[in-house]
């Protein structure tokens, strides 16, 4: 049904850089064998899934969006895969992103923009677009992004989906392509909270292969969602009602949160006073740290290579050059720029310095609250070029940043509509708490 789907619409919404069909007709006779044999059965057996094209698979090309990656075949499955193979998905295909995870909208894939399957002229937020537009189309029941500044979050709202962001350490990063190693977080899209708990409870935990992943116990994330609510001390942040957010957005996120007092949460506002440092602190650490990461793509270990000369440091140039999009040249130079001597203590440390800080607001709040409730995307999706400043392109992340800086979990779900748009509510949990912030996306549904 989902591969039939995939034929009629996928044309117009563009959402996959490979549909895997065989594949999937192949692992969706293995389910069937094991439906027939009632062993090893999972929730996700069978089950249609997308997979961010950030995410190794082995032997199938894993490009980021990027020229440079654009025959890349990992020669080995990340962890997160290993977990979805035994349990026995069934892979409709890797799905179109900003070129290495960086921007909101995933119109900076060097292959193709993917487009809201909502409104075909307007752009599915990013940088994983095409995982949600592929969930939003249905032609997968579920799909897998990255998260880094909101890249789940985001266009989850957008589209009118679950999509959540995992704590720091929650879910491993083995096999998925680094961008910002200290923000990065693989997490799923869904239709409702009870399927994202069970895309969540299929990757999380410990990965010996991840020495940052975390090794605080899993909960039971279905058995969270209790559907009440009552009692729930839920936080409003003061900082998160910024100039520059849509009068539509304001009003439908206004509503949902009296939603959530009829629920019986109680809800109050709170101060998370360095908020409006966030963005400034990300566009460093991100671009350092990516600066650091890009740097493998010389030519030589793996990916594209300019071969047409004989000077080694030409071929290096050239690859670079030609293999890698605007943005990330952007962002190369950014952080390059952060890191270097001189520049160091003034940029890249003072950054580091206001990440503490934002941590220790929410350190603060989460000490009397649950957990916090904020837009998710200051605007509905916007149409495809609608905006070109690559500044006003960073703010789309204004509400979405600081749980990335901080590690802390955090999900967007259907929060209403404004001119025919989906809204995102943006629901923000303390470290390991994504039960919580679950069970009140389901009690909210
Ligand atoms: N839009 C943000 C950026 O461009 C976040 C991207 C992400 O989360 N991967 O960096």
């Amino acid at each position: 049904v989902h591969l039939e789907r995939i034929r009629e619409v996928e044309p117009k919404v563009k959402a996959f850089t490979l549909v895997t069909d065989e594949l999937a007709l192949q692992q969706a006779k293995e389910a069937d064998k094991r439906f027939a044999s009632g062993e090893n059965l999972h929730p996700l057996t069978g089950i249609p899934i997308a997979i961010k094209d950030v995410i190794c698979t082995k032997d199938i090309t894993t490009t980021c969006g990027s020229r440079m990656l654009e025959n890349f075949k990992p020669p080995y499955n990340a962890t997160v895969m290993e977990r979805l193979n035994e349990a026995g998905i069934v892979m409709v295909g890797k799905t179109n992103m900003d070129e290495f995870a960086m921007g909101s909208s995933t119109e900076h894939s060097a292959f193709f923009p993917t487009r809201n399957p909502w409104d075909l002229e307007r752009i599915p937020g990013g940088s994983s677009g095409g995982s949600a537009a592929a969930v939003a189309a249905g032609m997968a029941m579920g799909s897998y992004g990255s998260d880094t500044g909101g890249s789940i979050r985001q266009p989850g709202a957008l589209t009118n989906l679950v999509g959540l962001k995992p704590t720091y350490g929650r879910v491993s990063r083995f096999g998925l392509v680094a961008f910002a190693s200290s923000l990065d977080q693989i997490g799923p899209f869904a239709r409702n909270a009870r399927d994202a708990a069970i895309l969540l409870q299929t990757i999380a935990g410990q990965d010996p292969r991840d020495g940052t992943s975390s090794p605080t116990p899993t909960q039971d994330y279905s058995a969270a969602l209790s559907g009440d609510i009552k009692g729930l001390r839920i936080g409003v942040p003061e900082e998160y009602w910024v100039e520059g957010t849509q009068p539509g957005v304001v009003s439908a996120v206004k509503e949902s949160i009296e939603r959530l007092r009829e629920l019986g949460a109680k809800v109050n506002p709170v101060s998370l006073p360095h908020t409006k440092y966030g963005v400034a602190a990300y566009y460093i650490i991100a671009p350092a740290e990516a600066s650091s990461n890009l740097s493998r793509y010389d030519g030589v270990k793996y990916g594209y290579s300019y071969r047409d000369t004989t000077d080694m440091w030409e071929a290096m140039e050239k690859t670079r050059e030609f293999g890698f999009g605007p943005e990330v040249k952007r962002r190369i130079m950014l952080g390059t720029y952060a890191l270097s001597a001189g520049y160091y203590d003034a940029y890249y440390k003072r950054a580091e310095k206001i990440r503490t800080l934002i941590k220790q607001d929410f350190d603060k709040v989460f000490a009397e609250y649950d957990a916090l409730v904020s837009p998710a995307s200051p605007t509905v999706a916007f149409k495809l070029g609608e905006i070109s400043d690559p500044y006003q392109m960073y703010l789309q992340d204004v509400f979405t940043i600081p749980a990335n800086l901080a590690g802390i979990c955090g999900v967007s779900i259907p929060g209403g509509f404004s001119e025919g748009l989906p809204v995102g509510l943006q629901l923000l949990g303390n470290d390991f708490k994504e039960d919580t912030i679950l069970r009140i996306a389901d009690a909210f549904e």
